[in-house]
């Protein structure tokens, strides 16, 4: 008889955005006076903005190669062409001594990073951010990696680094020995990036710990702050112990496009019982039997971000949403909210006056003030007593009067 994977069960029940989606559905039924245009969307985790003009034209040129017996092309490399990975290269690695064949390219970040931990025995003890992007921990229940559910929503078996206000929104080294440490900076939904300091002391800890940091980038072109590392490998001797996941998704408006990369450096090698294996040649194997790879016109897309057009649109785009997020912040702040992020990321993170739970703000916000919101106790328990508001939504200007009135 065919047996389910039993983890699956642990997982908290309804996903976060289905039940806000659902609440704002409800406020809708209840408020038929309250239109589309009165309601503001900042829960928003997504681009809203179109694809810009340079990467919409290599998009339809290859698209119309692929129509023509001359340029057609079949299967794409399973690591990605090479044009794509040496544009990645020159333009993001400049200087970092990550080479095109350390590249991998794949239709997004969030499998990636979910399917990374195929590389490693099921007995490795992971060390989360709280709160952060769920994807990390969902996908270490469904493999098994946790114990049972916790009454406060988290897992047992993780070991938790808190970000909170006390120590800036920056997750500090668990005082245990971890072997998979995921990092995300900046980090959804805080907002907030490491500094070259702190992510100096992760590599030094994973290095000492004989660890592996798992480093998500997806905010990267987002950053602004000079003290901020866009990629771990400009830290000391990140590459032994470093794999870095990126995507096209948030940079340049790819999350229906579906582009992003992951780099795994030769350097990064395991030894078990004598024997040296390295994670480059694993992740390739594994790349090779479960995939084919991404489209010929996507890669193409892709490639035009780093054109010159292409690359000033990119980061128009990306400047348009930076401005919205400080706009947001500054009249939030004017008004004595607590807040951070916003200034390396296209999310706020706001902390409810009061006693409010994250839960109860959220209602208020959207009762009061008809914003959605997205609440923090949905990227861990930590985030408990805030909410994230995103840039990527529209009528920022009077989403911040509404806030700033309430
Ligand atoms: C949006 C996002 C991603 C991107 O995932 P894709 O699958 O490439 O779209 C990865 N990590 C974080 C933290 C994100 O917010």
């Amino acid at each position: 008889m065919v047996k389910l994977n039993h983890h699956y069960a642990k997982l908290s029940g309804g996903y976060l955005f289905q039940e806000v989606a659902r609440k704002v559905a409800a406020f809708r039924d209840k408020h038929p006076e309250a239109s589309l245009i009165d309601l503001i969307d900042l829960g928003i985790g997504d681009i809203t903005s179109p694809l810009p003009p340079t990467i919409v034209q290599a998009l339809e040129s290859a698209s119309r190669e692929m129509g023509s017996r001359e340029t057609f092309k079949g299967y794409p490399p399973s690591q990605g062409y090479l044009f794509l990975r040496e544009a990645i290269v020159e333009n993001d690695y400049k200087n970092l001594l990550i080479s095109p064949d350390e590249v991998f390219i794949s239709d997004g970040a969030k499998n990636d990073i979910a399917n990374i931990q195929e590389l490693f025995s099921i007995d490795n003890r992971i060390a989360v951010p709280n709160p952060t992007y769920p994807v990390y921990i969902d996908t270490n229940v469904m493999a098994g990696r946790t114990k049972l559910p916790l009454k406060n929503g988290g897992y047992g078996g993780v070991t938790y680094l808190a970000c909170t206000e006390k120590n800036g929104f920056s997750p500090e080294l668990p005082n245990r020995s971890c072997d998979l440490i995921y990092l995300c900076s900046p980090n959804n939904p805080t907002g907030t990036a490491m500094d070259r300091q702190t992510l100096q002391k992760w590599v030094n800890y994973a290095r000492e710990n004989k660890a592996i940091i798992l480093f998500d980038g997806a905010y990267e072109a987002y950053i602004r702050s000079p003290d901020c590392p866009r990629s771990i490998y400009e830290i000391e001797g990140a590459h032994e112990v470093a794999i870095e996941f990126r995507s096209f998704s948030k940079t340049a408006g790819f999350t229906g496009l579906r582009c992003s990369y992951t780099i795994i450096p030769h350097a990064l090698k395991i030894t078990e019982r004598g024997t040296i294996h390295s994670l480059h040649a694993l992740w390739k194997r594994r790349h090779e039997t479960k995939s084919n790879g991404v489209s010929y016109p996507v890669q193409k897309a892709a490639a035009a971000v780093y054109s010159k057009a292409g690359a000033h649109e990119v980061k128009k785009l990306i400047d348009s949403y930076l401005q919205g997020a400080m706009s947001l912040k500054n009249n939030l702040e004017k008004k004595q909210y607590k807040v951070v992020g916003g200034v390396d990321a296209p999310y706020l993170w706001l902390k409810a006056p009061g006693t409010l739970t994250s839960w109860q703000f959220f209602e208020l916000l959207l009762e009061k003030a008809h914003i959605i919101s997205t609440p923090g106790i949905g990227f861990g328990s930590a985030g408990e007593g805030y909410v994230r508001l995103s840039a990527f939504g529209h009528q920022l200007e009077e989403g911040a009067l509404r806030l700033t009135r309430l």
